[in-house]
């Protein structure tokens, strides 16, 4: 694990690869654009390793400057709500969508499609399904793995913690 950059791009492929695999096997797939319960429902504040920060990032910077101000107020506020559920800080509310889909962290990208020590990481709809046995034939992506190859990565913190040390709370067009 030389070069974290590298070994991120591995991890999203083998995700891709399995999620694609699911997915065509179950074209009735309910993960898809516009379902967002999973990102209203957060246990926690997301923690991102310093390469998933990074890529997140590059995706900050994208946003024109009017939804990075609705992204900093959003995560503002999320580092003092003491409330659970969360709601996730970049989500579009109104479009039920990922502000920084392409650039979103490795667990948003496994949830709905890997299990972990037995246990579905996806939502009440999900679970439904399989205790119906709609879809037992899935071959679910293995979380466990994902996390030991993670955290080859490098140490995590909160997106809190990582928009406050990095981004320095300044809109893309403050800072020229
Ligand atoms: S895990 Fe559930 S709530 Fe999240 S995208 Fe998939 S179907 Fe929708
Ligand atoms: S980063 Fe994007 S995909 Fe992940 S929980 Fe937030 S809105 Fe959902």
């Amino acid at each position: 694990m030389e070069n974290g950059e590298d070994t991120l791009a591995q991890l999203d492929h083998a995700i891709e690869m399995r999620v694609s695999a699911i997915r065509a096997g179950h074209p009735d797939w309910l993960c898809r654009m516009g379902c967002d319960g999973c990102c209203r429902r957060l246990a926690e504040i997301p923690t991102l390793t310093a390469v998933e920060w990074q890529r997140m990032k590059t995706g900050l910077d994208g946003l024109p400057a009017s939804v990075f101000a609705t992204v900093r107020q959003n995560i503002s506020a999320l580092a003092v709500e003491t409330d659970r559920p969360l709601v996730c800080p970049l989500l579009d509310q109104d479009a039920g969508a990922c502000m920084v889909y392409e650039h979103r962290p490795t667990a948003c990208r496994t949830y709905g499609f890997y299990v972990q020590r037995d246990k579905g990481l996806y939502c009440k709809a999900i679970e439904a399904r399989v205790a119906d046995g709609d879809w037992n034939t899935v071959v679910w992506g293995n979380q466990d793995s994902i996390d030991r190859r993670l955290a080859g990565l490098g140490d995590t913190k909160a997106l809190t913690e990582w928009f406050t040390t990095v981004v320095t709370l300044a809109a893309p067009n403050d800072r020229g």
